[in-house]
C-alpha cells in the first residue's frame, strides 16, 4: 500500500535552487520526462530510495495528452507523498512566451524558453529573435521567483514533433552574450546530441560529442548551469527486450554515461532523460502481457512499467550523483526566489 504523506502544502523546489546547490556539491540533476501517474510514480520513488533531488518535466505534448488539471495535481500529490525530496515542475521546450507563461500559472516552478526554433518548433530562429523571447520570458518568470532556462544551438532529432533535425553547435561566445542580454538560470548547449531514441550509429566518444565547448562556456560562464539535452544513454539491453517481446527497434548508441559524467565535471548541472524511461517502460509492458496472455487487469501490467521506470531513473540518480543528496539544503519558496531576483541585476 502506498502510504499517504504529510498533507501540509510542500513548496515545489526551483530549478536555481537545485542547480545552485548541485554546483556546491559538484553533481548532475536528472530532469525526466513525465505523461501519465506510473511514469512519475516510478520516479518520484527512486527519487525517494536513492534520497536524490529531482526534476519532473512536462513538454507540450505531456500537457495536452494527461489535461492540465490532471498533471499539476499528480505532481502537487507527488510532493506530498515525498515531503523530504527537493522536486522541480519544469516546462520542457516551452515554444513560445505564452506557453511559459501559462505553465507558470498552472504552478510550474520552471520554464524553459527554446527560442532557438521558431513558434512552430521546427525552424531554427535568428539570434535577436531568441534574445527577445528568452529575455521576456526570464523577466516575466523571475518576478515570481519562477526560474529559466534558455537554448543556444539546435540538436539532432525530433521530440513530441518539437525540433528543426538540424544541428548548430553552440558558441561559446555568443553564449556568454546571450546569458548577459536574457538573465536566464540554466542554458541548454547543443554538443552534438539529439533527441529521440535514434542519436548515434556507432557509439558517439569526444570526436562526435564536443564536449571542449562544454569547458569552454563553463570556463567563460562559471555561474551558469549548463544543460544537456537527449541525454538517454539507450541501454542496448531495454532494447534487446523490447525485441524479444515482440519489438521492432533498430540497434542504436545513446549518450555514454561517462560522457554525461564529464560533462557534469564542467557545468553540466541538468541531465534531461526522456528516452530511457520510454524504454524501460516499453520493455516491461510487452513482457507482461506476453507472459500472462490471460490478464485483463491493467494493474498487472502497469506495476512492472513503474518498477522499471523507478529502477531505470534510480540507476541515472546514481550516475550523476545527486544520490543522497535530497536533505542538504531546505526548499526557498518561490515568494524567497522571487526577492532574490529583485536584489540582483538581471542574470545574477
Ligand atoms: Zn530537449
Amino acid at each position: 500500500m502506498r502510504r499517504a504523506g504529510s498533507l501540509a502544502p510542500m513548496p515545489l523546489a526551483t530549478l536555481r535552487q537545485v542547480l545552485d546547490e548541485a554546483a556546491r556539491g559538484g553533481y548532475g540533476v536528472g530532469a525526466f520526462n513525465v505523461n501519465n501517474m506510473e511514469q512519475l510514480q516510478g520516479i518520484v520513488d527512486a527519487a525517494v530510495e536513492t534520497d536524490s533531488p529531482v526534476i519532473v518535466q512536462a513538454s507540450r505534448g505531456a500537457i495536452a495528452y494527461a489535461g492540465p488539471n490532471y498533471l499539476r495535481h499528480l505532481i502537487i500529490a507527488a510532493s506530498e507523498s515525498a515531503p523530504r525530496i527537493p522536486l522541480v515542475l519544469h516546462l520542457d521546450h516551452g515554444d513560445k512566451p505564452e506557453t511559459c507563461l501559462m505553465a507558470i500559472e498552472l504552478g510550474f516552478t520552471s520554464v524553459m524558453m527554446d527560442g532557438s526554433l521558431l513558434a512552430d518548433g521546427r525552424t531554427p530562429s535568428d539570434y535577436d529573435y531568441n534574445v527577445t523571447v528568452t529575455r521576456e520570458v526570464a523577466e516575466a518568470a523571475h518576478a515570481k521567483g519562477v526560474s529559466v532556462e534558455g537554448e543556444l544551438g539546435t540538436l539532432g532529432g525530433i521530440e513530441d514533433g518539437h525540433g528543426s533535425g538540424e544541428v548548430h553547435l553552440t558558441d561559446p561566445d555568443q553564449a556568454v552574450d546571450f546569458v548577459e542580454q536574457t538573465g536566464v538560470d540554466a542554458l541548454a548547449v547543443a554538443i552534438g546530441t539529439s533527441h529521440g531514441a535514434y542519436k548515434f550509429t556507432k557509439k558517439p566518444d569526444g570526436e562526435v560529442l564536443a564536449m571542449h565547448l562544454i569547458e569552454e562556456i563553463h570556463g567563460k560562464l562559471p555561474e551558469t548551469h549548463m544543460v544537456m539535452h537527449g541525454s538517454s544513454s539507450v541501454p542496448p539491453e531495454l532494447v534487446d527486450r523490447i525485441n524479444a517481446a515482440g519489438g521492432k527497434l533498430e540497434s542504436t548508441f545513446g549518450v555514454p554515461v561517462e560522457e554525461i559524467q564529464q560533462g557534469i565535471r564542467h557545468g553540466v548541472r541538468k541531465v534531461n532523460v526522456d528516452t530511457d524511461g520510454r524504454l524501460a517502460i516499453t520493455a516491461a509492458l510487452r513482457e507482461a502481457l506476453n507472459a500472462h496472455p490471460s490478464e485483463f487487469d491493467p494493474r498487472a501490467f502497469f506495476k512492472p512499467a513503474r518498477a522499471a521506470m523507478k529502477e531505470v531513473v534510480a540507476q541515472r540518480m546514481n550516475d550523476f550523483g545527486s544520490a543522497g543528496h535530497a536533505g542538504d539544503y531546505e526548499v526557498l519558496s518561490l515568494e524567497q526566489m522571487a526577492a532574490r531576483y529583485a536584489g540582483s541585476p538581471v542574470g545574477a
